[in-house]
């Protein structure tokens, strides 16, 4: 280590050259010598003199060459740890000037100001050469000890002040170069989700950010709208003057549609030539208008690849309310229904949505009010499909299953209006009128039931037991003879009410089948809270018994579980003999199906119930009995 001595007494420089020759004793140098001939090994001599560190001295006379020999040692990178600084050297800079230039160059170094008189204060030279802890003194004449002591303590101390300031300087720029790690981090994350929301040919959002925003709108109060808007002839231009020129043209009007549409709208390419607009509109009237300067602003000559196009768009729009619970995909679609219907209309126009687009509202309400009316006009009708025993193919009763032949549109399915009447109030008259009609024909058939399908919704209603009881009483009919059929989904919403319901007409004497059994949520192990008859086994699994094991399965266990429970097993929608075979096997008590009979009129059910068995040769292998059926001749 290096330590620098400044002093205008050559005397002074001779007692520091022996305070530090000293520390080895006389002869030290001669004894290392020899040892390293004894044992040919330089440490086994240091080891025993090694008292202080090997110091490197400098010596100065002057301020001015001191402040010089410091700013050389840093430049050479091997700085003093340890100057010792006279006060008074005439004629140059005194010590404090000295103290005060060297720490101006060398922050580290530790200062020693040797002085016989006391014209400074050490204050005055901390001030000056601080800091305080880098600044020591000692006065003359000292010791050698001394010397020898505050030397070895602060070339160490020095060391390990270098030691820790260069850890420190390295862990800050490991710090430094994480920070930057981080940003770069960030900034790549941030690219990918940008890449992700925006399409790169515009650098506009794309459909994904498109539908995001707009379900989070859908979510806030407010009204908004949802412009679908569409390049018109885009396919001629692609066709005709290429690929690369349908991408510029799309890139000009990605700008045209952001410069024209409303303040605070979002525009996104949703593919091809389809663009998305979204903003918030104070009502239809207002939100058309703004649709109508993007289509207006479209509709320019424009320059792609020197050819002259002449550009033109159709919207499509729909303004909801966001309170309203709207489902955003279903906001897309209606927007795309208007963007059809201008397309339809001609073009270059705006078209706002409204019901009449939607095929499938119209068609919905073509039944509802069809059905309305259904009642009077008579053309509702009953069909009967024979439930039979599994063995003896006795008939023990039939199903009635409701037909609608409109004069407008002919047959419509139960399974299509049915759920319509469920969703309005309608159901209840048709439920009335199947359920009297029904029971009129128990009249005629020698002892046989009839099972009736309720909606959950007439199950659900207020006295639904009081009414029932009520048109069996009229009709003049046991109930033992009447068999209602719910679905799973009527009782296990309201599992409570609906086991009272079914306790008390079961007390009655009507007879109760889940229907579509399998299909639903209910556990297997719950049913055995309500009081049932007979379990019905969903024609999707019978269809699929001879296919799939996990259908076999079901059936299966269907089957213990109602025989488990004391109940009857009825298999729906058997249809081949091959799968009576595996019905009768796994032990289903009661079977239905186009195998034994389609669902029949009257009449023909009649003949049925008087005959009262179905004889299987009937079938000569042919799968069906052709029996003729109210609507599906
Ligand atoms: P569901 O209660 O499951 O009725 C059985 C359906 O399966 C009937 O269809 C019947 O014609 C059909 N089917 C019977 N055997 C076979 C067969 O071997 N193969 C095939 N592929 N199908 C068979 P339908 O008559 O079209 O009735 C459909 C649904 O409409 C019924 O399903 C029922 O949920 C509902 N429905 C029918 N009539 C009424 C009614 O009067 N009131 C209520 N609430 N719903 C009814
Ligand atoms: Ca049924
Ligand atoms: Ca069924």
């Amino acid at each position: 280590m290096r330590i620098l001595i400044v002093d205008d007494e050559p005397a002074m420089h001779d007692s520091y050259a022996r305070s530090f020759a000293s520390q080895r004793g006389e002869g030290a140098d001669a004894l290392d010598a020899m040892a390293a001939d004894l044992f040919g090994d330089d440490d086994a001599a240091d080891d025993a003199a090694d008292v202080l560190p090997d110091f490197a001295l400098t010596h100065c006379n002057q301020g001015l060459d001191a402040v010089a020999a410091v700013e050389a040692a840093l430049a050479a990178g091997d700085p003093y740890s340890v100057a010792f600084i006279d006060i008074r050297m005439p004629p140059g800079i005194d010590g404090r000037e000295t103290a005060k230039r060297i720490r101006a160059l060398d922050g580290q170094v530790n200062l020693v100001i040797v002085t016989g008189y006391s014209d400074f204060s050490p204050i005055e030279i901390s001030k000056v050469a601080g800091p305080a802890d880098k600044i020591f003194y000692i006065a003359k004449p000292f010791e050698v000890a001394e010397i020898q002591q505050t030397a070895t303590a602060l070339a160490k101390r020095w060391e390990v002040d270098r030691e820790l300031s260069s850890a420190r300087a390295l862990m800050a720029q490991q710090i430094v170069q994480l920070e930057e790690q981080g940003l770069e981090l960030a900034a790549n994350e941030s690219r990918a989700i940008h890449i992700a929301m925006h399409d790169s040919l515009t650098d506009a959002p794309n459909r994904l950010f498109f539908l995001r925003a707009l379900t989070e709108r859908t979510k806030r109060d407010g009204l908004f709208a949802t412009a679908m808007i569409d390049l018109d002839r885009f396919k001629l231009v692609n066709d005709t003057l290429g690929h690369l020129a349908g991408d510029a043209l799309i890139r000009q009007i990605a700008e045209i549609l952001q410069h024209s549409a409303p303040e605070g709208a979002l525009v996104a390419r949703l593919g091809g030539d389809e663009f998305g607009v979204l903003f918030d509109a104070p009502g239809e009237p207002a939100a058309e208008m703004a649709c109508d300067r993007m289509v207006a602003a479209c509709s320019v000559n424009l320059t792609v690849f020197g050819n002259a196009v002449q550009a033109g768009a159709s919207a499509g729009m729909v303004v909801v309310d966001g309170a309203q619970g709207t489902d955003p995909i279903d906001v897309m679609r209606r927007a795309d229904l208007a963007l059809n219907d201008a397309k339809r209309q001609g073009r270059g126009m705006t078209r706002l949505f409204d019901e009449s687009m939607d095929e499938g509202i119209r068609f919905r309400r073509r039944i509802e009010s069809g059905l309305a009316g259904s009642i009077e006009k008579g053309e509702l009708s009953l069909v009967y499909q024979p439930i039979v025993k599994r063995d003896t193919i006795e008939i023990v009763g039939f199903e009635a299953l409701v037909r609608w032949n409109t004069t407008e549109y002919g047959p419509i399915s139960p399974a299509v209006f049915i759920p319509i009447a469920e969703e309005t109030n309608i159901i209840h008259e048709l439920g009335d009128w199947v359920l009297t009609e029904s029971l009129k024909v128990l009249a005629r058939w020698p002892g046989q039931y009839v099972s009736v399908n309720f909606s959950p919704r007439q199950f659900r209603r207020t006295n639904f037991v009081g009414h029932v009881m009520e048109s069996v009483q009229r009709a003049g009919v046991s109930p033992s003879r009447v068999q209602i059929e719910i679905t799973e989904t009527a009782i296990f919403d309201d599992a409570e009410r609906a086991a009272e319901t079914l306790y008390k007409l079961r007390q009655m004497g009507f007879r109760i089948a889940l229907d579509d059994f399998g299909t639903g949520y209910s556990s297997l192990y719950n049913i055995r809270k309500f009081a049932l008859d007979s379990l019905k086994i969903d024609r999707s699994f019978i269809d699929g018994m001879g296919r799939e094991r996990e259908s076999a399965a079901i059936v299966h266990a269907i089957i213990h579980l109602g025989h488990a429970l004391g109940l009857e097993v009825i298999a729906e929608g058997v249809e081949t003999a091959a799968q009576v075979q595996l019905l009768r096997i796994a032990g289903a008590s009661h079977l239905q199906g186009y195998f034994f009979s389609r669902p029949v009129a009257e009449d023909i059910a009649c003949g049925l119930a008087e005959r009262r068995f179905i004889g299987e040769d009937a079938n000569d292998g042919a799968g069906t009995i052709e029996l003729g059926d109210g609507t599906n001749g």
